[in-house]
């Protein structure tokens, strides 16, 4: 952890993770006043979509005791601390019928239909829900086989980004399940320094790959602010939402624009998109990567713990809007902001998969204090 603060993230990213966590710091009040937003914190999704790789529960045991192996007398607990109470949801309202904004591209977004809901993501916050067990194990067995790319070279630089991405997104989901993690005593959510150190501290490569989750999110906003999308964007102003256009156009503008600074090359400014997909046959390993993050994202309908899965979609809509923006985006000479195609979805997802980011970076510093606290008093 010491040699992390001046150490550098990505030879391409030229930042340090020092400078992340002082940026991420700086920002984090005004990040959290736009989550509380009543335009980014409600959340349209299908919780109930059948998962389209296996029906029902063939091939994954659903009994309660396969589901619960992090904690081992669950059976004697109450109800009100058994693994489908925890990772329910609290408030779920259904949607109005609205148009639908579907998109095929590094994800599928869920149609609106009747079993589409209304989530609050305040309320539902990512945490500790007792889910695990052999489902999740193969769960996440499925997304990693995602990264076997069939291009007939195995070390192409498209591979360890994929893979990357999808380890710092666990590695994140990690932190915040040991971040809020259930004291069976006090039946309180609280930081648990152990469960972190197991899932996510004792891998460097892992908090790593959270940092480079939040530098390849946050150029993915940069670009959306720098070429005048975010101000093109029609953000809702009816009585649904307690802030108006102009206020969350501010508020975007004021949380990203100091990322600026950030790394000492400014042509790449934190990430180089322009890195990847430039061999002969990018074409070819731009099309297998989108589909395999597709196949991802669809995965998240077979989780079986709604909380989990909510936050699973949002997290891979997010990620997928930011693969969108940075590697299909053109910002060619005619470039007209108000046609890019960018849903209030996409948009939600990112700025909350950000939030989730930003959040995973705030709890290993303090994971990095217990730790040093707990080695002084060792
Ligand atoms: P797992 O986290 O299941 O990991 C399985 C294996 O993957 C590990 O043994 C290790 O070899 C490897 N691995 C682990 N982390 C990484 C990494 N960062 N990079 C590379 N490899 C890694 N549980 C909750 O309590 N709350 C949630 O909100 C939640 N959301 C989830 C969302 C999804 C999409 C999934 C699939 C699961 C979710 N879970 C959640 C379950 C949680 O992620 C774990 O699966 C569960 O706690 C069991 O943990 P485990 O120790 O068996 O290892």
């Amino acid at each position: 952890w010491d040699n992390f603060t001046n150490s550098i993230i990505d030879e391409s990213a030229g930042v340090t993770f020092g400078e992340i966590n002082r940026f991420d710091a700086e920002q984090l009040s005004l990040l959290k006043q736009i989550l509380q937003m009543n335009f980014f914190r409600i959340f349209r999704l299908n919780l109930f979509k059948e998962c389209p790789f296996w029906s029902g529960s063939s091939g994954f045991c659903t009994d309660r005791s396969c589901a619960v192996d992090t904690i081992s007398d669950w059976k004697d607990l109450p109800d009100i601390w058994q693994p489908e109470a925890l990772g329910a949801l609290a408030n779920v309202s259904a949607a109005p019928k609205v148009p639908n904004d579907q998109n095929k591209d590094y994800c599928e977004l869920d149609e609106i239909n009747d079993e589409t809901v209304f989530v609050d993501l305040i309320e539902n916050p990512e945490r500790f829900t007792g889910y695990g067990g052999d489902q999740s194990f193969q769960i996440w067995k499925l997304i990693y086989s995602e990264n076997c790319f069939n291009l007939g070279h195995d070390q192409c630089m498209e591979k360890n980004f994929f893979y990357k991405l999808i380890s710092g997104m666990h590695a994140s989901i990690s932190t915040h399940l040991s971040h809020g993690f259930i004291d069976l005593k006090t039946k309180e959510y609280g930081p648990n320094l152990q469960q972190f150190m197991f899932r996510v501290g004792n891998f460097p490569d892992r908090i790593e790959n959270i940092y480079l989750n939040y530098i390849l999110v946050l150029k993915a906003l940069i670009k959306l602010e720098s070429l005048g999308i975010l101000d093109s964007l029609e953000y809702c102003d009816d009585d649904h939402f307690n802030q108006s256009s102009t206020e969350i156009k501010v508020e975007l503008g004021e949380l990203i624009k100091p990322s600026y600074q950030l790394g000492n090359d400014k042509e790449t400014c934190l990430f180089d998109e322009n890195g990847l997909f430039q061999s002969s046959n990018a074409a070819e390993i731009k099309d297998e990567f989108k589909v395999n993050f597709r196949n991802v994202s669809k995965l998240m309908d077979c989780v079986g713990c709604d909380r989990c899965r909510l936050w699973g979609k949002i997290e891979t809509i997010g990620y997928g809007t930011a693969l969108k923006v940075l590697f299909d985006l053109q910002d060619t000479k005619n470039f007209e902001p108000s046609r890019y195609n960018i849903s209030n979805v996409e948009l939600v997802a990112l700025v909350n998969t950000f939030g989730g980011l930003s959040k995973s970076i705030e709890a290993v510093q303090e994971f990095k204090s217990m730790y040093d606290k707990a080695l002084i008093e060792e």
